[in-house]
């Protein structure tokens, strides 16, 4: 029997995509372009360990995918491998209103999990801009970030236990609610953010919150970053926890986002360098969240850390306010061709981060424009750059490495990360090498005991480990 034909029998026609993929392979960025035997759309997880233990017999790469809107490449797939997609499996299992946690499908979108606890009055506290398309599976294997870290933690933060297919077709079902468990090691921590390269994360047990009964949004214009970093800790000493978000931006941004979206009108009669955009949110029913937000900004103002501000008298406002900031990626098309880097700092060292990074940019891209921003926070910044006016792309392209170069030896400096909340990949799998060679070490031999075929998820995150390599050429030269 043929891989296919094998493949046919346990998924039926349903289970198995051979034609029409554009939509598994076509990524947002554009950049990977395999062309994969197949998708296989398992409907249950007793299905997804029968198709592992056929890929297995095989020797099948797999390649699991969400809502493929990850930006690192980590479900594109290379020539001939299998796309595993979840969106068969989207099941809410069981949702526990006195336990407040729920027992939801790997295939389930972010924003779909987001409205049915919602109905009960719960919140399940992770805010992506691709919320609607992206998959429980797909954020937990990416430790998604997102909007509202600062309060509440990444997807792993989340997490109360997982239902994992391993590479020998065994399923690790641990969905238990449990807040205690120190029963040996917390095995699903090492799945989480591991990118689909130990195992199939086919459902998942996750803590909820309570839904928000007030709420308030406020964007502020800052003239400098330590202004804004000075307003972070105000409003985090003036609203405690219920700070849930502090995104910033810089008027280049703005400029963007006002040329894309039509109705758009600027938050501000004068333009700042910067923009913070905050939300504060409390589970008590009342008034009380505008008064507090109120005044603090009128004592930033008195002490002359930000130039003016507005707070969303109404959701539709707050709803537009956001929706400057969640547009810029989609934007900076307006900018000609963005260099993009996901990298997080150290909250203190933001300025010290953009001052280096820029004059170092400027000196080897003249005209560079530098569009930073993102989720100040927790530190993460998409560092993104526009191309000069008047360069071509190609030209701005060519440079690429030379400006990775620059903004990862700084963030390194400065004790930051590479990868902050779109994960590995393809995209940065050999930059992340770059002085961690213990880290990637002890990352290759998990990978190897757990996964000795490497079928799951080839080449992602971390290459195959030399030993492999070394064994292959002793073999090759026997
Ligand atoms: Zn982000």
């Amino acid at each position: 029997m043929t891989i296919l034909s094998d493949l046919h029998q346990l998924l039926g026609a349903d289970g198995l995509l051979e034609s029409g993929l554009d939509r598994y392979v076509s990524e947002p960025r554009g950049r990977y372009h395999g062309r994969p035997l197949a998708v296989a759309r398992p409907g249950s997880t007793e299905q997804v360990a029968e198709l592992v233990r056929l890929c297995s017999k095989h020797r099948l790469a797999m390649v699991p995918q969400g809502g493929h809107t990850g930006l690192v490449g980590g479900g594109s797939a290379l020539d001939s491998e299998l796309i595993i997609s979840f969106e068969r499996m989207r099941a809410v299992r069981h949702l526990d209103t006195v336990d407040a946690s729920v027992v939801v499908e790997a295939g389930c979108t972010l924003a779909a999990l987001r409205d049915t606890v919602a109905r009960a009055g719960l919140l399940y506290p992770l805010s992506l801009a691709s919320e609607g398309t992206a998959t429980i599976g797909g954020t937990l294997a990416t430790n998604a970030g997102g909007n509202l870290t600062i309060r509440y933690g990444n997807s792993r933060a989340q997490v109360l236990g997982l239902e994992v297919v391993l590479a020998s077709g065994e399923v690790l079902s641990e969905l238990s609610p449990l807040r205690k468990d120190n029963s040996g090691f917390d095995l699903k921590h090492c799945f989480i953010g591991s990118e689909g390269t130990l195992g199939l994360i086919t459902a998942a047990c996750l803590a909820l919150k309570p839904q928000p009964a007030q709420s308030v949004t406020a964007m502020a214009a800052c003239a400098d970053l330590e202004r804004g970093l000075a307003l972070l800790k105000r409003l985090r000493a003036r609203l405690g926890e219920t700070l849930s978000a502090c995104e910033f931006m810089p008027e280049l941004a703005m400029q963007f986002v006002l040329a894309d979206q039509p109705g758009a009108a600027h938050p501000f009669a004068k333009p700042s360098a910067w923009y913070v955009l905050f939300q504060a949110d409390s589970a008590i029913d009342g008034q009380g969240m505008e008064a507090a937000v109120m005044d603090a900004l009128a004592h930033a103002h008195d002490e002359g850390l930000i130039d003016d501000a507005v707070v969303a008298d109404s959701l539709s406002r707050a709803e537009s306010l956001w929706a400057l900031r969640e547009g810029i990626s989609a934007a900076q098309k307006h900018g000609g061709v963005s260099l993009k880097h996901d990298i997080s700092l150290p909250v203190a060292r933001i300025p010290a981060f953009l001052d280096q990074a820029q004059v170092a940019l400027a000196e080897a891209v003249p005209g560079i424009r530098p569009c930073p921003f993102g989720h100040l926070g927790d530190g993460n910044i998409h560092f993104n750059l526009s191309q000069p006016e008047g360069m071509s792309a190609e030209a701005f392209r060519a440079l690429e490495p030379d400006c990775n170069r620059i903004v990862f030896e700084r963030v390194r400096a400065l004790g930051g990360s590479i990868a902050a909340e779109h994960g590995v990949g393809l995209l940065r799998r050999d930059e992340l090498q770059r002085g961690q060679a213990l880290k990637v070490s002890l990352m290759q031999s998990l990978k190897q005991a757990w996964d000795p075929q490497g079928l799951f998820n080839p080449g992602k995150v971390v290459a195959a480990t030399s030993r492999k390599a070394e064994q292959g050429g002793d073999q090759a030269s026997a």
